[in-house]
């Protein structure tokens, strides 16, 4: 990209929150049903229909702002943000307008080598989700019949989470890690699901380019519809280009809204400016002001769980897990506590981060069973690794053993106990393994002295065998080359 510039990007999230209702009704919010089921009147918007928040949404978007540093203002209100939009029944949104309930705050991401950076906040609010309609039939809609529109005020009324990032993102490599650190943040303090393919998480993007090293903003424009990050990356990367070429030839970017063309990969203008709307904010006149207690306050930032960036940081710069690996056990909240159960009962972070992103990982794929709920206890796991630690099982045997406690066989020292699986060590019990082998095989044994030096693994499996799998195969290497070349 040309160096002569840089671009300037900053995000806005929409977070439909996990709460068991629906923001000021009773009605209850669950993605997808039947259209139209999950309404009331207040959802509605019916006439004299009156609104009562949501507790438990005020309280996760407290949490989130706790988590991410901000300041819980001691005072916040709602606002009615006023608009005419056939899937928003009341034609206003309750919204919060200069007085969000969480302001500032950073959030920590990492880069795909490991690298941390910063974003800091610009604001959270709380607001209602609008309902959904959908476009249907072929025409363009001015000819009766034509084409139609159908809406679903399921999710109107769904409390949803703004969070206004400031313009410190510089590529869309770096929107999409703030914002798979926010994903998995949001995820860690059961604020959301987080899914983009199911609406619970939209965002939007900023762009404006500058002269590389100016600390003035270019005009920025809005790009919308991306419906993944590999979406966002790819149309902040398109934006950037657009605009920098533009400049280039000496052209001005407009100030507007633009949609993302995720088949021909291209943004394309949707409205301008001028276009605008004057949402004539109010204050909301049927809600109190929101003023939250700090004893509330300080009671949920207690409850903040350990935090993925907090895990990672902590992972790769005092276990000295690879960036791959930390990202893997940060990205499921359970997972991540799991290990840090078996580090501290085996106090052995690589061999725990393998045979949990490995062997683990992979039953659990096969079982759709999560690793922390299986009848692997972190216990008998950092058991396991001391085993094989202290050279007492191979790792073959290991791999066999962890099989068998997935499907809950309990103690893995206790079965190599029981069953007499201990690694055989005595090089005198090898070398007659190796002994009765060789003269099992004299062909193969001229081979390798006629210079086939591969059929070496043919005759340590052999051993292998022989031993029942429990030799020590390092030895059993030693022990087959030294009697192949006397
Ligand atoms: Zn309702």
């Amino acid at each position: 990209m040309n160096a002569r510039y840089e671009a300037v990007i900053g995000v806005e999230c929409h977070v439909e929150l996990k709460t068991k209702t629906k923001m000021f009704c009773g009605c209850v919010n669950a993605f997808g049903g039947e259209p139209n089921t999950k309404i009331c009147p207040v959802c509605l918007g019916m006439p004299g229909a009156l609104p009562v928040p949501n507790a438990q949404a005020i309280e996760l978007i407290i949490a989130a702002g706790l988590a991410f540093g901000a300041e819980i203002p001691a005072f916040s209100k709602f606002d009615r943000k006023n608009y005419f939009y056939p899937d928003m029944p009341k034609d206003y949104q309750i919204s919060q307008y200069d007085m969000p309930l969480a302001i500032g705050g950073t959030v920590k991401y990492w880069l795909e080598d490991g690298t941390m950076r910063e974003c800091r906040l610009t604001r959270i609010h709380l607001e209602e989700d609008t309902g959904k309609s959908t476009h249907a039939g072929s025409g363009d809609g001015r000819i009766a019949g034509s084409s139609y529109s159908l809406v679903d005020f399921n999710r109107a009324g769904v409390p949803l989470m703004e969070c206004v990032s400031e313009p410190e993102l510089r590529s869309g490599a770096e929107a999409v890690a703030y914002l798979e650190s926010l994903r998995r943040t949001l995820l860690a303090l059961g604020v959301s699901d987080v899914k983009m393919e199911e609406g619970s998480l939209r965002c939007d993007a900023n762009v404006s380019i500058r002269p590389a090293g100016s600390a003035e903003l270019g005009t920025k424009t809005e790009i919308k519809n991306m419906n993944s990050f590999r979406s966002v990356e790819r149309a902040i990367e398109s934006e950037r280009a657009r605009q920098i070429e533009i400049l280039s030839n000496g052209g001005r970017i407009v100030q507007e809204t633009r949609g993302w063309d995720e088949v021909n990969g291209v943004t394309h203008s949707m409205r301008s400016k001028e276009e605008a709307h004057d949402y004539r904010y109010f204050p909301e006149p049927d809600l109190v002001p929101l003023e939250p207690s700090r004893a509330a306050v300080e009671r949920l930032r207690a409850a903040l769980p350990v935090l993925p960036a907090q895990r990672f940081e902590r992972y790769t710069s005092q276990l000295g897990i690879g960036s791959k690996q930390a990202t893997q056990l940060v990205e499921t909240p359970s997972l991540g506590a799991y290990f840090d159960r078996v580090v501290a009962c085996s106090n052995n972070a690589q061999q725990a981060s393998n045979f949990v992103l490995g062997d683990l990982s992979r039953l659990a794929n096969e079982t759709g069973v999560a690793v922390a709920e299986s009848a692997v206890s972190a216990e008998h796991l950092a058991e396991l690794i001391g085993l094989v630690d202290a050279k007492r099982i191979n790792s073959k045997i290991a791999k066999e053993l962890l099989a068998r406690m997935w499907d809950g066989a309990g103690s893995p020292a206790a079965i190599v106990e029981r069953e007499g699986l201990a690694q055989t060590t005595d090089p005198g019990a090898i070398a007659a393994f190796v002994e009765e082998v060789l003269s099992a095989h004299p062909s193969v044994v001229a081979e390798f002295k006629a210079g086939k030096s591969n059929v070496m693994g043919f005759l340590v499996g052999q051993v292998m065998k022989a031993s029942r799998g429990k030799a020590d195969p390092a030895l059993v290497n030693e022990l087959v080359r030294t009697k192949l070349s006397s």
